[in-house]
C-alpha cells in the first residue's frame, strides 16, 4: 500500500482537521490536481505541525483512503460508507468503539446516533469535547441488522485499528464495551471484570468501560462508567 500521499492531499487533510491558514503556494496550486480556493499571499499563518507529525497525519489520511475502498470482508457488500474515524488525530486520548450503526453508516462518522449523543455527554462530564479526542471503531463497516461483528470481520479490520493506534500515538486508550476490550486486550473476560481498571494495549494504558449503548439500555451502568471516566480524566491531568 502506498502511504505517501501528495503534498496537496496532506494540505487538504490538514485544513479538514482545523488548520485554517494553510494554503498551497500559487506555483504548487497550479501543479496540483486538487482544487484549492483562491490563494492568498500568506503561506502558513498557523503554527504548522512538525515534519514527523505531518507525515503521521498524511499516512492516516492515506490509510482512510485505502479503507474507503476496502473489500477484505463481506461487510463491504452491505455498507453505505466505511466509518473510519473522527476527531483529533493528534489527540492524547483515543476512544475505541465496536461497529457503526445505521446513522454512522449513513453519515460516515462514528458515534453520531443515540449512543454517540450519550458519548458526547460522557466526554463533556470530563471536560472534553469530541474534537479533543480521536474516535474509531474496531470494525469500520456496519454489520447487517446491527448484529455483533463476527470474529473473521474483526480479524479483517484489525490492521486498520492497529495502524490508527500506531499513527495517532495516543497517550491513553479507552475501550468502549466488550468487543473493543477483547480486540485491544485479547482478553475475552466479562466486561464487568475488565472495566474500571487500567490495562495495557500496544504498550498504551487502556481503560475499559461500558459501551454507551449499554447505558441506554441499562441506566444503572451510568454510575460505574462515570467512575471509570473520572479515572481517565485524572490520568490525563497527570500526563499534562
Ligand atoms: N456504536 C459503536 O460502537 N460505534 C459507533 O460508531 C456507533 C455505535
Amino acid at each position: 500500500m502506498n502511504l505517501r500521499p501528495a503534498l496537496s492531499d496532506l494540505l487538504v487533510y490538514l485544513k479538514e482537521i482545523g488548520y485554517e491558514d494553510l494554503y498551497l503556494s500559487p506555483r504548487r496550486a497550479a501543479a496540483s490536481a486538487v482544487a484549492v480556493p483562491e490563494v492568498p499571499r500568506a503561506v502558513i499563518a498557523a503554527a504548522p505541525p512538525d515534519e514527523a507529525t505531518a507525515t503521521r497525519l498524511a499516512e492516516l489520511s492515506a490509510l482512510a483512503t485505502a479503507a474507503s475502498a476496502c473489500t477484505r470482508c463481506r461487510l463491504a457488500e452491505g455498507r453505505r460508507t466505511v466509518v473510519f474515524s473522527s476527531g483529533n488525530p493528534a489527540a492524547d486520548l483515543m476512544l475505541v468503539g465496536e461497529v457503526p450503526g445505521p446513522e454512522e453508516d449513513r453519515q460516515g462518522i462514528p458515534f453520531v446516533g443515540p449512543a454517540g449523543e450519550l458519548l458526547n455527554k460522557i466526554l463533556q462530564a470530563i471536560d472534553l469535547r469530541r474534537e479533543d479526542v480521536y474516535i474509531a471503531n474496531v470494525v469500520k463497516c456496519r454489520p447487517p441488522g446491527n448484529r455483533d461483528p463476527q470474529p473473521e470481520e474483526v480479524a479483517a479490520c484489525r490492521g486498520y485499528l492497529d495502524k490508527q493506534i500506531a499513527l495517532v500515538r495516543p497517550k491513553l486508550l479507552v475501550a468502549l464495551g466488550k468487543v473493543a476490550a477483547q480486540a485491544l486486550l485479547g482478553d475475552d473476560g466479562p466486561i464487568g471484570r475488565l472495566r474500571g481498571q487500567w490495562h495495557q494495549a500496544r504498550g498504551i494504558p487502556t481503560m475499559v468501560t461500558y459501551h454507551p449503548a449499554a447505558l441506554l439500555r441499562n441506566p444503572a451502568l451510568k454510575r460505574p462508567t462515570w467512575e471509570d471516566m473520572q479515572q481517565v480524566r485524572d490520568r490525563l491531568r497527570e500526563i499534562g
